[in-house]
């Protein structure tokens, strides 16, 4: 008999970056009255406090020690995420580039990935989660009610993430064709670390949103979760 999660089934939402995972988790968990658990930013988060301690992002024992210290915080209201590091509020501060490329980098380490996987589990123990990132249907939750895989071409998410850079700041945005690289490069090293790579787990479903736009994901992803019974 699988464990009864008394607030409802675990859906785990893995794929590449600028997939829109984390807009379809965050719209999935609203719909249902489910809490959101971004993994990403947990990542994102160990590289930031690397940066403000002077840790370098290849120190594998000095990352590992921050991680299992960290003081992050969730902040979930039902529709959006806070993310508090300290207790200030860094939600913006780690969507940036730089600090994307930094939690890919710290990713890599094997103790820094045991520390935030063993958080991530306690977080979604209850149930009543989507929770949205790389190894999550693999490692973090093998066992999850729901398993989903949202991919998208190379071409059409660095045109996504261009189109949200542009948004946030017409001038500053880069260059299509860099941010293209930029989406190849992250790719290559999700998929080629030896702990936790990005990969399909076998009982995923994948969804393919290439042709789909945001609601349509969402409704897919929602579907498939009704038919699991949340
Ligand atoms: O999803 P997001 O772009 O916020 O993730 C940032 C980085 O964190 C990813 O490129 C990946 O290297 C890492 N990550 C991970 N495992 C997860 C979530 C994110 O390795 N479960």
């Amino acid at each position: 008999m699988p464990a009864v999660r008394p607030e409802g089934i675990r859906i785990a939402l893995d794929g590449p970056a600028a997939s829109g995972k984390g807009t379809v988790a965050r719209a999935v968990a609203r719909a249902l009255g489910y809490r959101y658990l971004d993994t990403g930013a947990m990542y994102r988060a160990v590289a930031l406090q690397a940066e403000r301690r002077g840790v370098a992002w290849s120190d594998a024992p000095g990352l590992a020690a921050l991680a299992e210290q960290l003081p992050l915080d969730f902040r979930w209201d039902g529709a959006t995420l806070a993310v508090l590091l300290d207790g200030q509020d860094v939600t913006e501060q780690v969507r940036s580039q730089r600090v994307g490329q930094g939690a890919s980098a710290v990713a890599v380490h094997p103790p820094v990935r045991a520390a935030l996987v063993r958080r991530q589990q306690a977080l979604a123990a209850r149930g009543g989660v989507v929770v949205d990132g790389r190894d999550i249907g693999t490692v973090v939750l093998p066992d999850a009610e729901l398993k989903v895989y949202l991919d998208a071409s190379p071409g059409e998410r660095a045109r996504r993430r261009h189109a949200e850079l542009v948004a946030r700041d017409p001038r500053g945005a880069p260059p299509l064709a860099q941010v293209l690289a930029e989406v190849n490069a992250r790719d290559a090293q999700d998929s080629g670390r030896a702990t936790g790579p990005l990969s399909v787990a076998a009982d995923a479903v994948v969804v393919d949103t290439t042709a789909l736009d945001i609601p349509q994901a969402i409704q897919a992803v929602l579907a498939l979760a009704r038919a699991r019974g949340a």
